[in-house]
């Protein structure tokens, strides 16, 4: 391994320990795939050396990859155990994509902006993590023709829930989304559960970029 491989599965290994482990997340298959994915290879060059630094780093087009802890909180509330379907709204880098792609069977992703969803494909592609498809698109529609899913992740913030992933949920899948206002969110966790019940949980304070669509903000 070169001394800048080495360098990287380093500050993995810490950001894993330091970030994650010291901060509750303790799925092993989430902790095992967030020292998996090589994250400096989903940030510019320029922002290598803080890839694996403890907040979010700019990707383009006024957008962020987000800051590992948040990256693991998310996948740590699908409650994945590896057979099941996915979607991510906000493909972004790519970096959350990978993740899930080591945790769910597929993986399906939709990003608004067309030259992030082509980055990330490359990216994506080039690291192994192929399996996971990308659509451009306002994914505040969801993924009508792939739906039902057993977990769906909303990786930037809503004014409120969008019905359409309500609808496009499995029963007993999970809805993780942030919601709040443009600067401030709750990340919560939709249940659907038999019947047409959902129930619905608050799990942390956080900051994402705006859900930009139909049913989310004005662009
Ligand atoms: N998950 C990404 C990653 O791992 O790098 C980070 C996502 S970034 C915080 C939020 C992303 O959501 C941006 O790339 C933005 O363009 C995208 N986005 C915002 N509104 C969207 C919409 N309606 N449909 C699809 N993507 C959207």
């Amino acid at each position: 391994m070169s001394k800048r491989m080495s360098d990287f599965s380093i500050a993995r290994r810490r950001m894993v320990d330091r970030q994650l482990r010291g901060r509750g997340i303790t799925d092993p298959r989430v902790i095992e795939a967030m020292l998996k994915v090589p994250r400096h290879k989903f940030v510019e060059e320029a922002f290598a050396s803080q890839a694996y630094s403890d907040y979010p780093l700019p990707i383009g087009e006024r957008q962020t990859i987000s800051q590992p802890f948040i990256v693991a909180a998310m996948s740590e509330a699908l409650q994945l155990q590896g057979n099941e379907k996915v979607l991510e709204v906000g493909t972004g880098s790519g970096y959350q994509a990978a993740v899930l792609a080591l945790l769910a069977d597929q993986v399906f992703s939709l990003e608004r902006i067309s030259s992030l969803a082509r980055r990330a494909r490359l990216v994506l592609n080039q690291n192994g993590f192929s399996k996971v498809n990308i659509r451009v698109t306002d994914g505040t529609y969801g993924w009508d023709d792939e739906a039902p899913f057993d977990g769906i992740v909303v990786t930037a913030g809503a004014p409120e829930i969008p019905e359409t992933y309500l609808q496009q949920l499995a029963i007993g899948g999970r809805l993780v989304i942030p919601v709040g206002d443009r600067n401030s969110q709750i990340l919560k966790r939709v249940t659907r559960l038999p019947a047409g019940d959902y129930r619905t949980e608050s799990l942390l304070d956080c900051r994402f970029v705006p859900l930009v669509g139909d049913k989310g903000w004005e662009g």
